[in-house]
């Protein structure tokens, strides 16, 4: 039989997650069946269990698991430990390895798919959750002149500065403190998007130069929209994130490195991208 692989999260029916699988399976040759498995709220653990007892060899987890994810693994990644957040689960004989590829796959949708350099780059995070404490580490590798934090909730946004001032220039408030700054590089990386909404962020904080990118995907945010409006010219939608961080489990998984850029096409065409 195929070894065998799932996303598990609440909800799971809208996961594109055995698609882009099953496109990565099939351009490699790697023989696998990868399922999409919805979990009750408060039985995730015992979820992954009865994978495992199956001969499940990894899991992908996502909405709103991440933590947990984190809490059954036996031992972390340094980036998973850095995020406190899990997506990918290795089982293997040392037993459960938790890692993150959520930052990893933002970094290369952005340094690579979007050719566009963060090093000396004034950079907004906007939002505090799980997304953006996996994000925070590998954006401030590529050395930003500054990190902003914003978040709804401004505290969450403190605690993230003070956990990372050390790698980096960090700065953290409230969507209002922004007023009268600008950025090059602004990441939506809040759930805001989900429900039709925007961050109350001020007007004025694109330059012409400036990449808007939302961390959700599926085209025309509010996000986006907003950012086009008030002047940003390169907008992205977090379609090349998603294929990027599902490539970087897959190469956990089998040791291959699977071709990214057919399957973001493939999923433009799926549901085209307007902005
Ligand atoms: P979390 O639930 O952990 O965090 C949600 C964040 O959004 C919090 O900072 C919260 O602020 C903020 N927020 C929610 N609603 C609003 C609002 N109306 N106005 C302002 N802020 C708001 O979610 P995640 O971090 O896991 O996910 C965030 C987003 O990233 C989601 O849209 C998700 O789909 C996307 N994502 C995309 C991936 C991809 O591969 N493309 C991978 C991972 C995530 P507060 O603290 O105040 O509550």
């Amino acid at each position: 039989m195929p070894d065998l692989y799932a996303v598990v999260g609440n909800p799971i029916a809208h996961s594109k997650s055995p698609l882009i699988h099953a496109e990565f399976s099939r351009q490699t040759g790697q023989e696998m069946r990868y399922e999409a498995i919805l979990a009750p709220m408060d039985a995730f653990a015992e979820t992954v269990a009865i994978f495992r007892e199956r001969g499940g060899k990894g899991i992908n987890v996502t909405v709103p698991f991440k933590l947990e994810a984190c809490n059954i693994s036996s031992r972390l990644s340094a980036r998973a430990h850095a995020a406190q957040a899990v997506n990918t689960l290795v089982f293997d004989g040392g037993g459960i390895l938790g890692d993150n590829t959520d930052g990893a796959g933002l970094m290369r949708d952005i340094m690579i798919n979007q050719e566009f350099s963060i090093t000396a780059k004034r950079v907004l995070l906007m939002g505090a959750g799980g997304a953006a404490r996996g994000a925070m580490l590998p954006l401030l590798k590529q050395g930003p002149s500054i990190l902003t934090i914003a978040n709804r909730t401004g505290q969450k946004a403190h605690e993230l500065q003070q956990q990372f001032s050390h790698y980096g220039n960090v700065v953290s408030g409230d969507y209002a403190d922004l007023r009268g700054e600008k950025f090059d590089l602004v990441i939506n990386a809040t759930s805001a998007s989900l429900n039709g909404e925007l961050p109350l962020l001020p007007s004025g904080i694109f330059t012409g130069e400036s990449l808007a990118y939302d961390m959700m995907y599926g085209g025309h945010t509010p996000f986006l929209q907003f950012a086009k409006k008030d002047g940003a010219t390169r907008l992205a939608d977090g379609t090349g994130m998603l294929v990027e961080q599902a490539a970087e489990s897959f190469f956990l998984w089998r040791g291959v490195r699977p071709q990214t850029a057919p399957v973001i096409e493939m999923l433009k065409k799926f549901k085209p991208r307007k902005v």
